[in-house]
C-alpha cells in the first residue's frame, strides 16, 4: 500500500548536517558538523535529577512546569536578563527550546502568516515555520558583521508579516545583536505590529566580556516578545529536552495550552535537576564562558593556519569560515573535500540560507572536549599543505 504523506511536510528535506554526520561516521572522522556538545553535565544538575527520581517525582507535572523551577527561572530572569516576570503566569516550561518555539508558533500565529527570519538562520527555525503552514520570509545579514539595518528590516516586512525571529547569540554566525540593533527591532516591530520571538539558548556562551542583552528588556519590546530560552547548552544536557518560553500572561496562557497538547509536560525529575542547577554560583557561568572562549580560540587559530578564514564569533559555539578564495564550486563540495582530506566534518553554508546563499561558507561546531578539538586542528592544518 502506498499512503500519501501530508502536504505540510512535502517540502521538508533532511539538512546537509545529517548527511555530513553520516559521511563522517562512514569515514571515521571527527564530527565538528553537528552541535551535540559533549561537555560534562554539572553534578549539581545531575544529582538534582537523580534525587528527584529517588524521591518519586516521576509523574506528570503541571503543563507550565513545576513551581520550584518557575521560581528559580523568575529569579534568574531578574538577575541575568533584567526581566521582571510573574512565575505563575509568564513562564512555560517546555520540551526544549525547540518545543517552546513550536508551541509559540502554533499558539500565536495562523497558517499563511509571514514570519521573518534573519539569514544565515538556524534550520529548525525555518523548518518549524514551514511545518506550521506559516510563510517564511528572509532578510540576509552580510558577513563579517551581520549588521541589522533599519531600512533593510523595514523593507523585508510584507503585508502578511506577523512575526520576526531573532537569535542572539546566533547560530550559525555567533552574532550578538547590539543595543542599537535591538532598538531598530523595537521601532520596526512597533511600526508593523510584529510579534518578536527571541531564541536565547546561547545566552551564557558569550565571548570577550560581551554582555548578553535580552530583546525583551529593551524599551517596550517586552510587551510583544516571546523569549525562548533553554538548558541544553548551559548545563550540557541536550538530551534532557528542557527549555521555556517567557511572555506576557495572555500570550503565555495560549502557549501553555498548546504546550499541554503537544508535550503534556517536560520530564518531571529533570525539571528539578535544572532548578538545582540555577542555584549554581556565578563562577559556574564564568567558567562556562572561559572554557568555550578557550575552545573558540583553539579552533579559530587552527582555521587561520589552514587557510580557512574564521569569522570570529561573539557568542554561541559555532564558527563560520570563509572559503571563497579556495575555488570550490560550492560549500558542499568544499565540506566533502575537507572531510575526505582531513577527516574533519563541518556543515556547508548553504544549510543556513535559502535560494543559493552561503556557498562561500562552512560551519564548525567547537563544543568538543579539548583533546578532540586539538586533534581536529592538527588535521585541519594539513589541509593547506
Ligand atoms: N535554538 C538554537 C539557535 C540552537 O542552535 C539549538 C540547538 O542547536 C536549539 C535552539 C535547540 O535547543 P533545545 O535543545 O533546547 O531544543
Amino acid at each position: 500500500m502506498n499512503f500519501p504523506i501530508a502536504n505540510r511536510i512535502a517540502d521538508l528535506r533532511p539538512s546537509d548536517i545529517r548527511l555530513m554526520t553520516k559521511e563522517c561516521e562512514r569515514l571515521g572522522g571527527i564530527n565538528l558538523g553537528q552541535g551535540l556538545g559533549d561537555l560534562q553535565t554539572p553534578p549539581l544538575v545531575r544529582d538534582g535529577a537523580i534525587n528527584a527520581i529517588l524521591e518519586g517525582r516521576n509523574t506528570y507535572t503541571p503543563s507550565e512546569g513545576v513551581t520550584p523551577l518557575r521560581l528559580a527561572i523568575a529569579e534568574k530572569l531578574k538577575r541575568d536578563n533584567g526581566l521582571d516576570v510573574d512565575p505563575e503566569k509568564e513562564i512555560i516550561i517546555s520540551s526544549g527550546t525547540t518545543g517552546a518555539f513550536a508551541a509559540t508558533l502554533t499558539a500565536l500565529l495562523n497558517p499563511g502568516d509571514g514570519v521573518l527570519i534573519l539569514e544565515p538562520y538556524y534550520g529548525y527555525h525555518l523548518n518549524t515555520i514551514l511545518l506550521q503552514g506559516l510563510e517564511p520570509q528572509f532578510l540576509t545579514l552580510s558577513p563579517p558583521e551581520f549588521t541589522l539595518a533599519e531600512a533593510a528590516l523595514n523593507a523585508a516586512v510584507r503585508p502578511n508579516t506577523r512575526a520576526m525571529v531573532l537569535c542572539t547569540p546566533a547560530n550559525p554566525s555567533g552574532k550578538m545583536f547590539s543595543d542599537a540593533e535591538l532598538a531598530i527591532v523595537e521601532r520596526v516591530a512597533e511600526q508593523h505590529n510584529l510579534l518578536v520571538i527571541s531564541d536565547e539558548i546561547y545566552e551564557y556562551i558569550t565571548y570577550d566580556d560581551r554582555r548578553h542583552v535580552s530583546p525583551a528588556s529593551v524599551g517596550r519590546l517586552g510587551e510583544r516578545t516571546v523569549s525562548i530560552m533553554g538548558f541544553s547548552k548551559t548545563f550540557s544536557i541536550t538530551g534532557w529536552r528542557l527549555g521555556y518560553a517567557v511572555a506576557k500572561a495572555s500570550l503565555a496562557n495560549a502557549i501553555n495550552l498548546v504546550n499541554d497538547l503537544l508535550y503534556v509536560c517536560a520530564p518531571a525529575p529533570l525539571q528539578y535537576g535544572v532548578a538545582a542547577g540555577l542555584q549554581a554560583p556565578p563562577e559556574y557561568f564564568q567558567n562556562l564562558r572561559a572554557e568555550y572562549q578557550r575552545k573558540r580560540d583553539i579552533i579559530c587559530e587552527g582555521l587561520n593556519d589552514a587557510g580557512l578564514t574564521p569569522l570570529v564569533p561573539q557568542g554561541a559555539y559555532y564558527v563560520l569560515a570563509n572559503i571563497s578564495h579556495l575555488g570550490f564550486p560550492d560549500a558542499k563540495t568544499a565540506a566533502i573535500s575537507l572531510l575526505e582530506q582531513t577527516g574533519v566534518a563541518c556543515v556547508p553554508g548553504g544549510s543556513f540560507y535559502q535560494g543559493g546563499g552561503g556557498e562561500n561558507l562552512i560551519r564548525f561546531c567547537f563544543a568538543k572536549d579539548d583533546a578532540t578539538l586539538r586533534e581536529a586542528v592538527v588535521r585541519l592544518r594539513k589541509f593547506r599543505s
